[in-house]
């Protein structure tokens, strides 16, 4: 009998929070489980964002949310659970927070703000800025995050996104859509640095070339970098040992791949084409991000990985891209 392999995610390691255990609980336990998360150096006893002060009265709103009242006597001041974080001004319970993520970290090639709004009996708009939120949580991870180091091994690579033009429908009208002049200026180019078992690291530039400087400020010297042949990539074997791999004859040939580097851009790819249709524009490197941090953990069971997000989300400041559910400058064309 031929037994299937099972791969990590079909184990019961990887299964350690259900959406129904999020939707048994009580909004009281939702906020437990965010306050032990937010103040986990005080296991959940609030700790005012104003003065530091530990301890707080209780100061429940009328409509029965949390809130605190700082106990220091020059302080005084009011907070909730998520006051001063990404999840700041939250309109929804905390419950439908916690499922909300728990839905877009079971969803491993990234979750669509339309089924996340069925899923959840939310607007569309709420859910596509919430899961911006937790995108932007995520990305949290990445700052000055270095990869590699003497003995280890790295690859890198770009793809690009956007500025798709629509071929003309008429042959006598089509224009060789390869060339610059003939494009619309919005294509942009992703490039990824990611160690060999290890952890990655995306940005968004305008063309490869440009993302030299990016690169050696993200791989540590002494690391043995893999990439393709590009002429691009010519400008880091002044810092870096160099292994090439002509892709138009082998994707590995035994000393040089870049297939963990093709994974990453195979995960973006399917989420483009699955799910978010659009990864272009101001988004595209939260859509990189959320890649990375989707690759990086993706042996991390589902229950730690909802813990880490939401931990990543209360352990910032507010939202760069949105206040409230309103934009708050408009990014997007
Ligand atoms: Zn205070």
């Amino acid at each position: 009998m031929i037994v299937p392999k099972t791969h990590f995610l079909q184990t019961k390691a990887a299964r350690t929070l259900s959406l129904a255990e999020v939707f048994r609980m009580t909004e009281t336990e939702a906020e437990t489980a965010f306050r032990k998360i937010r103040w986990s150096d005080t296991d959940g006893e609030p700790v005012c964002p104003s003065c530091g002060c530990i301890g707080a009265y209780p100061s429940r709103r009328v409509t029965g949310s949390p809130r605190f009242r700082c106990k220091a006597k020059e302080c005084r001041k009011d907070f909730t659970i998520t006051s001063g974080t990404l999840f700041a001004s939250h309109k929804a319970p905390l419950r439908t927070y916690l499922a909300a993520i728990a839905v877009a970290m079971n969803e491993v090639k990234g979750k669509n703000a339309l089924a996340l709004s069925r899923d959840l009996g939310m607007s569309h708009k709420a859910c596509w800025v919430l899961l911006h939120k937790v995108r932007e949580a995520m990305a949290e991870e990445f700052k000055g995050r270095k990869i590699g180091g003497e003995g280890k091994v790295a690859e890198t690579d770009g793809a690009y996104f956007g500025g798709y033009v629509r071929p003309a429908n008429f042959k006598e009208n089509r224009r060789d859509r390869r060339l610059a002049a003939n494009q619309n200026g919005k294509r942009q180019s992703l490039v990824v640095v990611r160690e060999r078992n290890g952890n990655s690291v995306a940005a968004v530039f305008k063309s490869e070339s440009a993302a030299l400087g990016w690169i050696k400020s993200r791989i540590e010297k002494g690391t043995v970098v893999n990439a393709d042949e590009a002429s691009g990539w010519d400008g880091l074997a002044s810092k870096y040992e160099m292994k090439r791999i002509n892709h138009q004859e082998a994707y590995s040939d035994g000393e040089a791949c870049t297939n963990w580097a093709e994974s990453y851009f195979s995960r973006i790819r399917r989420g483009e084409m699955g799910h978010f249709h659009h990864v272009s524009g101001p988004y595209l490197l939260r859509y990189a991000h959320e890649s990375s941090f989707r690759e990086d953990n993706r042996r991390m069971d589902n229950g730690a990985q909802v813990r880490r997000v939401t931990q990543l989300a209360l352990g910032r400041g507010p939202s760069v891209d949105f206040g409230g559910y309103y934009q708050r400058h408009l990014r997007v064309a």
